[in-house]
């Protein structure tokens, strides 16, 4: 049987030499993307989240460095790929959206000109055939007047039409995996809900696999049917939608979903935020990076890194509280735990 695996990353880790010492940004990370499927990475600014993207785009500047692991994409493991295949997969096979579309958009180009020269250049069509393919992209992705429109300036468009557009270049070469690293930070409640919306039309429509990046666990839930929650470098979670939302293992994303608004929420809980700060990456803990901020922590949380503990098919977490010597404890009562070794 055919692999349906689009993308498989195994135990990625990427630093960066700095004056200050080696920064471990990605310290052993593994997951996988089928064709068509939709990805979460979730996680505060320096959990490695964006790191990990731009190692799987091999956008990883110096004195960044993959140290170790493979990146197999459509069974071709990249870290070994020449710049020269890279520039073929980049917004060929691989395209990325970042948060502020105005600093990816040239401005002295039309909206239009920057779709054709896409196309022109990763497809080899006619610039009158891309004009017309340019248009057809920016209805696609429901820029209104696409016809007029396409020869607008960025300045022109709208914070949310300019990342509609950016999406737009994106898709234009019907990538087979589209990055998006946070694309509606900077917008509004109601164009960020109609981006994502856009998001999850596209993959239904186009088949193309997404990987969504944002700090927001609430802008996953409706585009991602897989989640990824990264802390420290590390992953800490995974697991279905369903199993993140409704069923989470680990004490890192039950405080994240203490800290986002929930619709079903009938009973208005107050929002919790995660007291204390992320971990120092140039001297990472020893044992699990949440342990400074948990309040289950137990011996063995500072000495050893928690494996992964499989929960389901699919789901996995790596936490000390999973081990089957550990006492029972509702963590979510918020009741400090025995220690297991002492
Ligand atoms: Fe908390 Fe220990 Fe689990 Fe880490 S391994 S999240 S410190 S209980």
């Amino acid at each position: 049987m055919l692999s349906k695996k689009l993308l498989d990353v195994k135990n990625l880790k990427t630093s960066f030499y700095t004056h200050v010492g080696e920064v471990q940004a990605v310290r052993g990370v593994s997951f996988g993307l089928d064709k068509g499927e939709a990805l979460g990475i979730v996680g505060e600014s320096g959990s490695g989240k964006s790191v990990t993207s731009m190692s799987i785009m091999k956008l990883i500047q110096f004195p960044g460095k993959i140290k170790e692991g493979e990146i197999v994409f459509k069974g071709e493991n990249l870290v070994n790929a020449d710049k020269k295949k890279m520039m073929s997969i980049r917004g060929n096979e691989i395209a990325m959206i970042f948060q502020d579309p105005m600093t990816s958009l040239n401005p002295v180009y039309t909206v239009g000109n920057q779709i054709i020269e896409a196309i022109v250049r990763h497809q080899g069509l006619s610039k009158a055939e891309a004009r017309k393919k340019a248009i057809e992209m920016l209805t696609l992705v429901g820029i209104p007047s696409p016809e007029t429109r396409v020869d607008n300036y960025p300045h022109e468009f709208s914070g949310g039409m300019r990342q509609r557009a950016m999406i737009a270049i994106a898709l234009s070469c019907q990538p087979d995996l589209l990055i998006a690293d946070e694309p509606t930070t900077a917008l509004d409640v109601t164009i960020q809900a109609q981006i994502l919306e856009l998001m999850k039309d596209l993959k239904d429509k186009v088949n193309t696999s997404i990987i969504l990046i944002t700090h927001d666990l609430g802008v996953v839930a409706d585009v991602c049917s897989r989640i990824i929650v990264m802390y420290g470098g590390l992953v800490m979670e995974e697991g279905t939608s369903k199993d993140i939302f409704y069923n989470p293992k680990h004490p890192y994303t039950m405080g994240l979903l203490k800290s986002v608004p929930r619709m079903d929420d009938s009973e208005k809980k107050r929002l919790v935020p995660i007291e204390g700060s992320p971990p120092d990456l140039v001297k990472p803990p020893k044992g699990c990076p949440f342990a400074a901020r948990c309040d289950y922590c137990m011996k063995i949380c500072l000495e050893e890194i928690p494996p992964y503990f499989q929960i389901d098919e699919g789901h996995r977490s790596a936490c000390w509280l999973l081990h089957e010597e550990a006492p029972e404890v509702e963590v979510e009562t918020g009741v400090r735990r025995e220690s297991i070794n002492g």
